[in-house]
Order: structure tokens, then sequence, then C-alpha cells
């Protein structure tokens, strides 16, 4: 589980990275007057949109960092089953397992 737990902090070492490098890149952009349709201006909501999404992986990875702690880490929030190992490493952040997550996903387009 301590495995886990070094991913889990691992990848929110990489947001926050990440996020700063962001931050930084459009501070620099502040600066400046910015007209409509001037391309420094898409850049910036591409930016402010990317760190939006940055913003709400973190949350989702100090969630399940939370949940590791508590040794509950890896089992589906909605059915209790375990979730794929092979899934949590390519999502460590996931707290449902794959059939509960397209269930959901499935009901939200309806
Ligand atoms: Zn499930």
């Amino acid at each position: 589980m301590s495995e886990d737990i070094e991913r889990l902090k691992a990848e929110r070492n990489q947001i926050v990275a990440e996020i700063r490098h962001l931050q930084d890149n459009m501070r620099g952009e502040v600066e400046r007057d910015l007209e409509e349709g001037d391309p420094a201006l898409y850049e910036r909501e591409k930016n402010l949109a990317l760190l939006q999404h940055l913003e709400r992986e973190l949350g989702a990875v100090e969630y399940a960092l939370s949940l590791a702690e508590k040794g509950v880490y890896g089992i589906c929030e909605n059915c209790g089953e375990r979730i794929d190992p092979a899934r949590l490493k390519a999502i460590p952040q996931a707290t449902l397992c794959l059939k509960c997550k397209t269930e959901l996903e499935r009901k939200r387009r309806m």
C-alpha cells in the first residue's frame, strides 16, 4: 500500500510543478494589453482551461491520497470491488472501477 502512496505523491508533485510552470507563463502574459482576436488572448484562455483541469486533477489525486492513508485506496467507492491494478497505474487518482465509471458516464450523458 505504501507503494500506492508513493505513486500518488509523485503524481501530485508532477501536477503541482505543471501548475507552477503554467502560472509563471501566465503571469508574463497578464502584463500585456490583450485585444479581441489577439492570438495571445486565445493562448491565455487555453492556459486558463488547462489550469482549471490541472487543479481538478490535483484535487482528485489529493482525495485518492487521503484514501490511501486510510488504507482504502484501490477499492471502488461505488461497488466496493478492487479496482484493476492496471487501471490504477494508468490513472492513479481513480476511485471507481472501470465498470462503475462507465456506468456513471453513461448516466451523465442521458
Ligand atoms: Zn465499481
